[in-house]
C-alpha cells in the first residue's frame, strides 16, 4: 500500500513524509477498532500526539494513530488536587487551565509543546520540574488486548527523560493521566535564572510568565522555524570524568546528580564546538540555542540527519563524550534506535 497520508504538519521539525494511513482516535473504542483494522491489514502503527518529539527519516509504511483522546475533571483532597486528565489534551494548556482555576505547581512547566499522554513517556521537564514529581499515575490501554491498567508514579520508574514507556508497554497507548499538586503551594526557584525571583513575594503566575519569557525568548517557535526541542540529551558521566573535565574546562556547566553522576550540559557542549549557526543543506544549529537543530530552509530528514552525526561526532572528537539523541526516530517500519544510524 502507498504511504499517501502527510505527516508534514503532524511533525513539528516540518519534514515531508507519508504514511500510508493517518487515524485520529477520540476515543478507547475507536483505538482498539483502528487497530484491530490496523492489525488485519498487517501493517505496522505508531502512536503519536503533537509530533514534537519525533524526526520521521522516510516515509513511514504503516499507520499512525493521532492521540485526541480529551477530557479534563479533577477532585480534591484536604491536601491535594487530584487531576484525571485526558492523554489527548495540549499539555501547555493544561498548565493554563491549572492556573486560571487556582491550582498551583505547574508553571515551571509552562509552554512545553505536546500532548499530556506524551508527558510521562519522556518524563518532560524544565526549569527544576519533572512530570515525575507531579504525577500520580498513568492509564495505559493494550490495543491487542482491550486491557487497561493504572500504572502508580512508582511503576512508572520515571528517570531522566525515561520511563518504562521506552522500554516495556511499547505497543500499550498512554490514555489518561492522573496529577496531584499541593494545595500548599511552594514556589520551585532552584533552576537558572528562576533563582533571580523573590520566593517569599513571588506567584505562580510570575513564575509562569517568566518561565514563558525565557522559552520565547532562547527556543525557536515550531510553528515559524520546524524544530524538536532539545535534539540530544545532556549526557551523564561518573564523577572522575566530570573532575578530570572540570579540571580542563573550568567553564564547563554541569549538574551533579544525587546518585553520584554528574550530568553535562549538552549545548555547551556543542557551543565549545562552534557548531551555532552551522548548517548542512536545509538544516541548522540553532544560532542561540546549540542543543536545537533546526529546519531553516526546506530540510530533508537526512540533513537533519547528517547534521546530528556531525554534532555528534564533534562533540565525541573533541570530548570523548557521546551524545544520545532525545528525539525519537522514526523508519519505514516503525521507531529505531537513533544510535544505530548516528554513531
Ligand atoms: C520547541 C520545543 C521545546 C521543547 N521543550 C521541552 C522541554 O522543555 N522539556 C521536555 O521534556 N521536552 C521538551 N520538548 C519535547 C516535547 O515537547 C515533549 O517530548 C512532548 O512530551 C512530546 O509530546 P508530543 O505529543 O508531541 O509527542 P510525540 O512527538 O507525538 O511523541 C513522542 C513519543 O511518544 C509516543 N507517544 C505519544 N503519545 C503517546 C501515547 N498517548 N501513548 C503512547 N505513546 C505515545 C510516540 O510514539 C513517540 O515515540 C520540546 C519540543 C519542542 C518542539
Amino acid at each position: 500500500m502507498m504511504p499517501l497520508k502527510s505527516l508534514k504538519h503532524l511533525n513539528t521539525f516540518s519534514i515531508t513524509a507519508h504514511a500510508v494511513d493517518v487515524i485520529s482516535v477520540d476515543s478507547v473504542n475507536i483505538l482498539i477498532e483502528a487497530f484491530r483494522n490496523t492489525k488485519n491489514l498487517k501493517l505496522p502503527f505508531i502512536f503519536l500526539g503533537s509530533g514534537s518529539n519525533v524526526l520521521f527519516l522516510e516515509d513511514f509504511l504503516g499507520v499512525v494513530l493521532l492521540n485526541q483522546i480529551k477530557g479534563l475533571s479533577y477532585t480534591e483532597s484536604e491536601t491535594d488536587w487530584h487531576l484525571h486528565v485526558g492523554a489527548g489534551e495540549n499539555w501547555h494548556e493544561l498548565v493554563c487551565y491549572t492556573l486560571q482555576h487556582n491550582i498551583l505547581g505547574l508553571e515551571n512547566l509552562a509552554l512545553i509543546p505536546g500532548s499530556v499522554g506524551a508527558a510521562p513517556i519522556q518524563n518532560i521537564g524544565a526549569y527544576g520540574v519533572e512530570f515525575d514529581q507531579i504525577c500520580e499515575y498513568v492509564d495505559l490501554l493494550d490495543p491487542c488486548t482491550a486491557d487497561c491498567q493504572r500504572l502508580s508514579r512508582k511503576d512508572c520508574r520515571f528517570g531522566y527523560r525515561d520511563s518504562i514507556f521506552k522500554h516495556y508497554y511499547k505497543t500499550c497507548f498512554v490514555i489518561a493521566v492522573g496529577i496531584k499538586l499541593k494545595k500548599c503551594w511552594v514556589p520551585k526557584l532552584d533552576y537558572g535564572d528562576l533563582k533571580k525571583l523573590d520566593p517569599f513575594k513571588v506567584t505562580a503566575k510570575e513564575i509562569f510568565d517568566f518561565v514563558c519569557a525565557i522559552r520565547r525568548n532562547k527556543l525557536p517557535n515550531p510553528l515559524l522555524i520546524g524544530n524538536a526541542g532539545s535534539f540530544f540529551k545532556n549526557p551523564q558521566v561518573d564523577r572522575d570524568t566530570a573532575a578530570l573535565m572540570i579540571k580542563n574546562y573550568p567553564d564547563l556547566v554541569y549538574y551533579p546528580q544525587a546518585d553520584g553522576t554528574v550530568k553535562l550540559a549538552a549545548g555547551w557542549l556543542i557551543d565549545q564546538c562552534h557548531l551555532k549557526g552551522y548548517t548542512i543543506g536545509g538544516a541548522a544549529v540553532h544560532d542561540r540555542q546549540a542543543l536545537v537543530l533546526i529546519n531553516k530552509n526546506h530540510a530533508s530528514s537526512q540533513d537533519i540527519l547528517d547534521l546530528a552525526r556531525h554534532v555528534y561526532q564533534k562533540v565525541a572528537f573533541t570530548f570523548s563524550v557521546y551524545l544520545e539523541p532525545e528525539v525519537r526516530f522514526i523508519s519505514a517500519e516503525g521507531e529505531i534506535n537513533p544510535m544505530a544510524v548516528l554513531s
